[in-house]
């Protein structure tokens, strides 16, 4: 029987038979890159490049002696046009080097090494220098977040999806799913040999058939499917249904001895310990009813949501709204000027009709529903109140800092309030 959490909510409609099934292409070359220096949680990247330089595919072009943090390379071979202030996904601006693109590419060739000798801090180098983050959405170091100081017994793999339309980690289960084993291996070997576990939510039965095959004969790994729920991908949540045990509020997935993995990321984590690679691409879902072609495309970091939507057909007359990430968590995009970043997923393209539902808002009438199904068992309500009245300080006390912005609850709110609007609003403050 498929496992799940508590509370949350598993009405929402999944939308993801308009890119499931359809495999991973590459875009066609753009011809420029804007790639942030920062596309991490922790300190801001320097520049290690200059305006005129020229940058070959791979090289590093941004890095931090700080603790938190993770170094930017390039794709793709160019000249630095420019190094300056660009809007990103978020609607933040944040330094960025745009680079003028080769029309021709020379091919980067990564050949494999044996790593069955690299000790763990050898490991851990490599992942570092190679930039890796989390690529669900947090974009976490994922150097840092695999040495704790406490003993590990087990590694999640996320491979839940739990967002409505995105597909993208469902083809690198069924495509890459080798690859993704071999640096779910050098992850575990890095936590002393923690016991691993996939957690795939049933609406990728595929997925959870191919690896429970190619797993068959390995004891330290195992997959658990796990019931269709929102946020089931959130790291508490996932925690719960896979192993039973319960973080504490405020605290670590180390804490009770866990450490959570993006599929995509234990894949990168293969190319960048074996082929010595770096994260420069990634698998995007684009999709929704406005989309002309929606696919699952192969995108170099850097890529912008113009080349993205213009090399792929472009967009329907009655495109009412862009998000960049996933519907519940994503941002909504002024212009098609953004970059994908490492931990971008998706790209929805809504329409004028899906979306007029959704224009006003109205009083809280107090029914309960979003404290009902908020995963963290806060009181979104009282949280949107006064975040709407400026009132912050109130908004923080009653668990603002406590939301990891799944969504739920705007999802479910009769009235339509903008809750998470209110809620970054007041964490911003
Ligand atoms: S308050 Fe935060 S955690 Fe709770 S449902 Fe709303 S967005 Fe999700
Ligand atoms: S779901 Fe909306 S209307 Fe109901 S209590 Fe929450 S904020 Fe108020």
């Amino acid at each position: 029987m498929a496992k799940t959490f508590e509370r949350g909510i598993s009405s929402i409609p999944g939308y993801k038979e308009l890119t499931e099934n359809m495999s991973i292409q590459d875009l066609p070359l753009p011809s420029e890159l804007i790639i942030p220096l920062r596309q991490h949680i922790g300190a801001p990247n320097r520049r290690l490049v200059s305006v005129g330089e020229r940058v070959k595919a791979g090289q590093i072009i941004g890095d931090s002696d700080a603790a938190i943090s993770a170094p930017v390379h390039t794709g793709l071979s160019g000249v630095v046009r420019e190094i300056g202030s660009r809007m990103t996904q978020t609607g933040q601006m944040e330094d960025c080097v745009v680079i003028e693109v080769d029309p021709e590419q020379e091919k980067v060739k990564y050949t494999a090494d044996d790593v069955s000798h690299l000790t763990k801090e050898e490991i851990v180098q490599r992942i570092k220098a190679a930039g890796i983050v989390g690529m669900g959405g947090a974009g976490f170091p994922t150097h840092i977040k695999i040495t704790p100081q406490t003993k590990i017994e087990y590694l999640v793999l996320n491979g839940c999806e739990c967002e409505p339309y995105l597909t993208c980690d469902h083809r690198l289960m069924l495509e890459y799913a080798d690859e993704m084993i071999a640096g779910a291996r050098i992850l575990s070997r890095v936590l002393d040999n923690a016991k691993v576990i996939f957690g795939i939510e049933v609406n990728k039965q595929d997925a959870i058939d191919l690896l429970k095959e190619k797993l068959k004969n390995e004891e330290r790994m195992e997959v658990v499917p796990l019931d269709v729920k929102y946020p089931q991908g959130a790291e508490k949540q996932l925690i719960y249904a896979t192993t039973g045990r319960s973080v504490p509020p405020g605290k670590l997935p180390a804490e009770v001895a866990v450490v959570v993995q993006n599929v995509a990321t234990a894949k990168a984590v293969a190319d960048a310990v074996i082929y010595r690679k770096p994260l420069t691409e990634r698998i995007v879902t684009l999709t929704g009813d406005a989309a002309v072609q929606p696919g699952n495309y192969r995108v170099f970091v850097g890529t912008t949501l113009a080349h993205l939507i213009n090399s792929t057909g472009g967009l329907k007359p009655d495109v009412g709204k862009i998000i960049m990430g996933g519907p519940m968590t994503g941002w909504a995009q002024k212009s098609l000027e953004a970059p994908i970043v490492k931990a971008c997923g998706g790209v929805i393209a809504l329409t004028r009709e899906q979306l007029a539902a959704a224009q006003e808002y109205y009083a809280c009438v107090r029914c309960g529903k979003c404290v009902d199904h908020c995963p963290m068992a806060l009181y979104p309500n009282y949280i949107g109140m006064y975040a709407e009245l400026g009132k912050y300080k109130q908004a923080q006390e009653w668990g603002a800092l406590d939301c990891f912005e799944c969504g739920i609850c705007a999802y479910v709110c009769p009235s339509r309030r903008p809750l998470i609007e209110f809620i970054r609003r007041s964490k911003r403050a």
